[in-house]
């Protein structure tokens, strides 16, 4: 096809929006491992993890062989206001770069939280609603999960309830308010309002926070509150089946113009997005259908996949909630509070870390001011100003477009733009006045969590 056919914007019409979400675990032959239940060390059941979420929910998270889950109709249209969203041709980026590869990026942050993590916001609330429960409580660290799950709440008049990891909490007042605006209850953690909250306080006194301290104390909120469940916006296997609707839109639009990918990139932090924008090429690639290059890009200061081990382990600091087999720094990992943004979470999805240790996936590490570099690139040409933690996957799709200049390769290189980066004013700040530094844990420091991990 020729070039000039390729709109800047490749749009679905709304009939072609996916009405099922993929389940990757099913055309895997080797599956991820079954969580743990941390009291018995025991593979959780149905019953035990509908404790802490909704059964639908927790439903989802043990299924490994159904490949497709409809997508309920309430749901479906709850997309449709910000759904399908667009794949973008970056045609003012290749021209800047002089690379003859084609670069494509998907844009998820086109709905108010700025973020992908609306797509399972909507789907955990409306199953919390479905079952008749009074709200939700959840951790957030840069904020866009927080924002996203409060939008979703409000929309289905639920009671949401969220633990601000207290670092971004300061530096970021207005997500805050903007979770306030979407009535939702925000509480900087560790808080002196949950047990693990004081007892993390009393250990580590004017600590500033990390995501495994929230979780624990928004899990203690839910089990001690009658009508409440837990939800979280990133690791879970029910997250990356929700997240597939970004991968299922993304095959879709590359298909209606005939472009074969070559390499799908993605940012990960937690590996939602990640998970979600792979899954559907994951599964060609399973079935031996396709081949691609998939890579997950990680942070330097938090390199789970590419310094940590794969073992079972906590997902949380205070040890409460089921135990996963991933790539993980150890759950008493807490990165280096000089790291902006998100990705700071100390673990990987099951099924990021599966596929990777299948060899289905590359990881890299990159480092923060490269970050930022690559975001300004990005930000002065095609109009969007990132997310510091898509600047991951912009940074590695800019490298693999200069390497193409090299060899004169014409690739396809495919990228997840997870969302924008207004409320990251603070890091943009720092690094325009060139006082950001790079952040890289020793092997000391690294050995050191890891030497805690759980004896499984
Ligand atoms: C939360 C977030 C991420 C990382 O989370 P994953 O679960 O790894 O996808 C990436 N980008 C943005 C914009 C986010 O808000």
């Amino acid at each position: 096809m020729s070039e000039k056919t390729i709109p800047y914007k490749i749009y679905l019409e709304e009939h072609e929006m996916p009405r099922q979400w993929y389940n990757v675990r099913a055309d895997m032959k080797q599956k991820p491992a079954p969580l743990l239940n941390p009291e018995t060390m025991q593979p959780i059941t149905l019953d035990e993890l509908s404790k802490v979420f909704c059964r639908e929910l927790a439903k989802q998270e043990l299924d490994d062989t159904t490949a497709y889950f409809d997508i309920p109709e309430e749901i479906w249209n709850f997309y449709r206001m910000y759904r399908p969203a667009p794949l973008v041709r970056a045609y003012c980026l290749e021209e800047k770069l002089q690379t003859p590869a084609h670069i494509y990026y998907k844009f998820e942050g086109n709905n108010t939280s700025g973020s992908h993590k609306l797509n399972s916001a909507i789907a955990q609330a409306y199953y919390a609603k479905k079952e008749g429960l009074k709200g939700v409580t959840t951790e957030t660290g840069a904020g866009q999960w927080g924002t996203a799950l409060s939008m979703a709440c409000s929309y289905l008049d639920l009671d949401c309830q969220v633990y601000m990891v207290k670092c971004s909490y300061e530096q970021k007042p207005f997500r805050r308010e903007v979770m306030r605006t979407y009535g939702a209850q925000v509480t900087p953690s560790p808080s002196m309002t949950t047990e693990i909250g004081r007892k993390i306080n009393e250990e580590f006194p004017g600590t500033t926070g990390s995501l495994g301290c929230a979780i624990s104390e928004a899990v203690e909120a839910a089990t001690s509150q009658e009508g409440y469940r837990y939800v979280l916006g990133s690791v879970l296997s029910q997250v990356l089946l929700h997240q597939s609707i970004i991968g299922l839109e993304t095959k879709a639009a590359l298909d209606k113009y005939g472009v074969k990918a070559d390499m799908i990139i993605g940012c990960a932090g937690g590996g939602s997005n990640l998970g979600g924008f792979v899954s559907p090429f994951a599964g060609e690639m399973l079935r031996g259908e396709a081949d691609y290059k998939l890579i997950a890009v990680e942070p330097s200061s938090c390199p789970s996949l590419t310094r940590g081990k794969y073992a079972y382990d906590f997902c949380d600091t205070g040890m409460i909630c089921p135990l996963q087999k991933m790539y993980t720094l150890g759950s008493g990992f807490i990165p280096s509070s000089s790291h902006s943004g998100g990705l700071r979470y100390h673990g990987m999805s099951t099924i990021v870390s599966e596929l990777y240790h299948q060899g289905l996936m590359e990881a890299r590490s990159v480092e923060q001011t490269a970050v930022f570099e690559a975001a300004q690139t990005f930000a002065r040409v095609e109009g969007i100003l990132p997310a510091p933690e898509s600047s991951h996957a912009i940074k590695v799709a800019i490298d693999e477009a200069m390497k193409c200049k090299e060899t004169g390769e014409s690739k396809n290189i495919v990228f997840c733009l997870t969302g924008t980066g207004y409320f990251d004013m603070y890091a943009y700040q720092k690094f325009n006045d060139g006082v950001m530094g790079d952040y890289i844990p020793s092997d000391e420091e690294i050995c050191k969590a890891l030497a805690k991990l759980p004896n499984v």
